[in-house]
């Protein structure tokens, strides 16, 4: 038996949250589970999170992770939030299957939430059973912390219990936990829960605790919601840049999965796209692509300006001023997020000195991928090849439908390319590798993953997986090649599922 004192050490927690308004959360424990067994430990974010992963891994720590036992110094909760689901505002949200245990601070210093997804139900849960089930749990792991070494800001995973319980879906599936880390689980309907209740006072301190914890720099700001606005919009704007670079879908940009600290949070049916097409959707659920590819710039400003409706109340007393101050900060977006997406694109093609037309440059070759049906990830990463050497074009124009389609872009690109100064082979090459993954969490990689786990108990492609997403921009062993390549046709997955 450990003493208290030494389970205390599982999580050295510090919990601003808690220490917030009442009415901004539910406190309730976990509800704990028949049979925990770990499955997945993240150790090395364990250990960036300063905890000790042998303690994360001994009975006593896989019950603090499976929600039968709650850490001394956790003060569990379930945090209040509303939103717009596919357009269609919900007043209460919350987490009704996620139990907030208590904030770590960790190796850089930064305050991170410790969570548990699938920790029983909650006041927020209305219909839900509060339970979640292995193979969404599996896929959010495999793809935040493939996003993670990707380099895209994003909540991450630190493990995954099962329960030995059954959840209901459409068939009984086992049940799981994951402890999902965060630098905060603050939404835009966070913001919305407190304003459609015309809780200012709420809102204030919600919007204090953010500046506080995720924009210090607004405190000084002559205006500082407004300052606190901009900069949310500036981290959104890059965020969903980011996303377009590697051709991730998020697939429910409802505002209570959009993070106020700009991190990519709540995987559900999120996916990349195998060959470009800006109206790819995967979610079953999305039938009119509200949340498409090429949709999601145009998304997260909308969920910007329900955020700005949110905070008019703090940005000034009087009305129209105050619309006129989220006009503005809202107006910020279209310039922030299309230089961020420039600027990712010319690392792309191997632009090191940026030029005016680079964009519609980017753009043609864009096209003719969406034409040829042109796998999204390897034309860029074989590009790299085509930089080197016109005998890397091969690599390149095997992926398209028509081949010659790409050699009249490539003419193109070679003379911009000419025309970028006196930049050394080699450094083109390794900006351009460090902008195109070799790798990324293809769908039919993850349901093949998922379903061995599921299906058949066996994590070994998990494993294999995680391992091979963990480095996505360098070159894989020839014996993990087929990570590296699109399905076959017949591998190809259409269609992703939220799972909830
Ligand atoms: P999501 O689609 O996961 O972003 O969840 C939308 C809302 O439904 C959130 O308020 C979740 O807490 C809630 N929810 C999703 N699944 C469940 C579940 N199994 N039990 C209870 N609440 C759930
Ligand atoms: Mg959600």
């Amino acid at each position: 038996m450990l003493t208290p004192t030494e389970a205390i050490d599982v999580f050295p927690f510090d919990n601003s949250y808690a220490r917030l308004p009442e009415r901004l959360f539910a406190r309730l424990p976990p509800t704990p589970v028949a049979a925990p067994r770990l499955i997945r430990l993240n150790e090395a974010l364990a250990r960036h999170l300063r905890l000790d992963p042998d303690k994360l891994a001994s009975p006593e720590g896989v019950a603090v992770l499976a929600g039968n036992r709650v850490p001394q110094l956790g003060e569990p909760l379930a945090m209040a939030y509303a939103g717009h689901q596919f357009g269609a505002f919900v007043p209460q949200l919350g987490d009704g299957r996620a139990i907030l245990l208590g904030e770590v601070v960790d190796a850089d210093g930064i305050r991170r939430d410790i969570q548990l997804k699938g920790s029983g139900p909650t006041p927020f849960s209305r219909n839900g059973d509060g339970r979640a089930a292995l193979g969404p749990v599996l896929r959010e792991y495999i793809v935040s912390e493939a996003m993670a070494a990707l380099g895209i800001p994003t909540t991450r995973s630190l493990a995954v219990v099962t329960t030995g319980e059954t959840v209901r879906r459409e068939m009984p599936l086992p049940g799981a936990v994951l402890t999902r880390v965060a630098s905060s689980h603050i939404r835009v309907g966070t913001f919305q829960y407190f304003a459609v209740r015309a809780d200012v006072d709420a809102l204030r301190h919600l919007a204090d605790h953010v500046i506080a914890r995720h924009y210090p720099e607004a405190t000084g700001a002559v205006n500082p919601y407004r300052a606190l606005l901009d900069q949310v919009i500036a981290r959104q704007a890059d965020l969903i840049a980011r996303w377009l670079h590697v051709g991730f879908i998020h697939g429910v940009m409802n505002t209570d999965n959009m993070s106020i600290a700009g991190e990519t949070i709540d995987y559900g049916p999120c996916a990349f796209m195998d060959s470009y097409d800006p109206a790819t959707v995967y979610s079953s659920i999305d039938s009119v692509g509200r949340y498409a590819y090429g949709n999601q710039p145009r998304i997260a400003l909308w969920n910007l300006a329900r955020l700005a409706e949110a905070l008019l109340q703090l940005l000034d007393e009087d009305k129209d001023n105050a619309v006129q101050k989220a006009n503005e900060a809202l107006n910020g977006f279209g310039a922030r997020f299309e230089a961020a997406y420039v600027e990712g694109l010319r690392n792309k093609l191997g632009l090191l000195q940026p030029q005016a037309d680079d964009l519609s440059l980017a753009q043609g070759l864009l096209d003719l991928m969406a034409k040829n049906g042109a796998d999204f990830t390897l034309t860029f990463r074989n590009l790299g090849e085509a930089a080197a050497s016109p005998e890397g074009d091969a690599g390149v124009r095997n992926l398209f439908t028509d081949p010659t389609a790409y050699d009249a872009w490539a003419e193109a690109w070679r003379r911009r390319l000419a025309d970028d100064g006196t930049v050394a082979v080699h450094e083109r090459m390794s900006v351009m590798r460090a902008a195109n993954p070799g790798v990324i969490p293809r769908n039919h990689l993850v349901e093949e993953a998922i379903s061995a786990a599921v299906d058949n108990n066996d994590f070994t492609p998990f494993e294999e997986l995680i391992a091979v997403l963990a480095r996505p921009y360098e070159d894989v062993p020839a014996t993990l090649a087929r990570y590296a390549v699109p399905p076959r046709p017949d591998q190809v997955v259409r269609q992703t599922f939220c799972g909830t």
